[in-house]
C-alpha cells in the first residue's frame, strides 16, 4: 500500500532506528568485454508486513520533507561499508566503484564535501571509490553553488556523473560547463534505438558527441540483446539494465560478481 507524505515522514525516525533501509545493487557491465565495471547503490524501504517500498513511493517525499540528507548519507555509509568488506576478500573480483545517487537537497546542506570525505576515510576508501550521481534536472536548475561544490569534489577525487541524461531538462551547454567526467544515459534515450532509423541516429549522435567531448558514459535501462548491442557497436559498452540483472540485495550481488557477467 502507498503511503502519504505525512506518513512517510512520521515513520523515517524509527524505520531509520530499526534499519528498515536496505541498499541493493545493480551491476554495470561492460557489455563488450562481458566484465562487471561497477554498480549503482539503489535504496529500497522494506518495512516489516508492510512489503517493500520503490524509491519513487518515499524519495520526493523525503526530499521536501527535508530528511532526505539523513537517509542519502546512511545509504552512502552502508556502501562504504560493504565495499570495504569486498575489498578485505580474497574471493570478490575487485570492485573499482560503487555509484550512488545525490540528491540536490544533500549539495545545498552545510558542509556537504567534508561529511562525504569523513566516510570514506573512516572505511579506508579513496574517493574515487564513489561515483556521484547528480540528475540532470538538478544540473539544470540549481544554479552556481552545485557547480562550485562539483568542482570541490571533482578535486577531492569523486568522480561525478550526470545522472538521466536525455530525460527532458537537457541542454547541451550544460555539458561543455559543468565539471562531470561521466554522462549516464538516460532510459528514455536508450530506448529510441528501438524505434526507428531516427531514433538509432539520435543516439548514436550522441554517444559520438559524449566521446569527442571525452566523457565517459553508461546507458541506463538496457533491457534487451538488441539494445546491448547497438550502444556498444556505436561506443557505448558500458550498460546498466534488466538486461543484465535487476537491483539486488548486497549478498545476492557479492554471488553475481563471483560468477562471470553473462549477456
Ligand atoms: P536512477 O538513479 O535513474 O536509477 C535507475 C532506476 O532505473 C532504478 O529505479 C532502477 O531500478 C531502474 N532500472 C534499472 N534498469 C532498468 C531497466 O532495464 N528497465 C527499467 N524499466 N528500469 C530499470 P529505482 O531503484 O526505483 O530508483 C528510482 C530513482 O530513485 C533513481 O533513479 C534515483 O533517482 C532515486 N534513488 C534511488 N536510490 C536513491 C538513494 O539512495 N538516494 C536518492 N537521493 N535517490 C535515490
Ligand atoms: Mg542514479
Ligand atoms: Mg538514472
Amino acid at each position: 500500500m502507498p503511503m502519504q507524505q505525512g506518513e512517510v515522514l512520521k515513520n523515517f525516525p524509527q524505520a531509520m532506528e530499526q534499519r528498515q533501509f536496505q541498499v541493493y545493487f545493480q551491476p554495470q557491465v561492460d557489455f563488450a568485454r562481458r566484465e562487471f565495471v561497477g554498480a549503482e547503490a539503489l535504496v529500497r524501504w522494506i518495512r516489516p508486513r508492510a512489503g517493500m517500498l520503490q524509491p519513487s513511493a518515499f524519495v520526493p517525499c523525503l526530499e521536501s520533507g527535508g530528511l532526505i540528507t539523513q537517509l542519502d548519507f546512511y545509504v552512502w555509509e552502508e556502501v562504504c561499508r560493504f565495499m570495504q568488506a569486498w575489498r578485505a576478500d580474497p574471493q570478490m573480483p575487485a570492485l573499482q566503484s560503487v555509484s550512488v545517487n545525490v540528491s540536490r537537497c544533500d549539495i545545498r546542506g552545510e558542509n556537504f564535501c567534508a561529511r562525504l570525505a569523513a566516510i570514506l576515510e573512516r572505511y579506508g576508501l579513496p574517493a574515487g571509490a564513489l561515483h556521484l550521481e547528480v540528475t540532470e534536472s538538478a544540473c539544470a536548475q540549481e544554479g552556481p553553488k552545485l557547480l562550485e561544490t562539483c568542482r570541490q569534489l571533482r578535486e577531492m577525487g569523486f568522480v561525478l556523473e550526470m545522472d538521466d541524461f536525455g530525460s527532458g531538462y537537457s541542454s547541451l551547454n550544460m555539458l561543455g560547463e559543468l565539471p562531470f567526467d561521466v554522462v549516464k544515459l538516460d532510459k528514455g534515450f536508450v530506448d529510441r534505438c528501438t524505434c526507428g532509423e531516427r531514433g538509432r541516429l539520435l543516439l548514436g549522435a550522441v554517444i559520438d558527441m559524449l566521446r569527442q567531448l571525452e566523457l565517459g558514459m553508461v546507458a541506463e535501462g538496457v533491457e534487451s540483446r538488441g539494445q546491448a548491442e547497438f550502444l556498444a557497436a556505436h561506443g557505448c559498452p558500458v550498460q546498466q539494465g534488466y538486461y543484465f540483472s535487476r537491483p539486488v540485495p548486497a549478498a545476492a550481488f557479492c554471488e553475481m560478481l563471483r560468477r562471470p557477467a553473462t549477456g
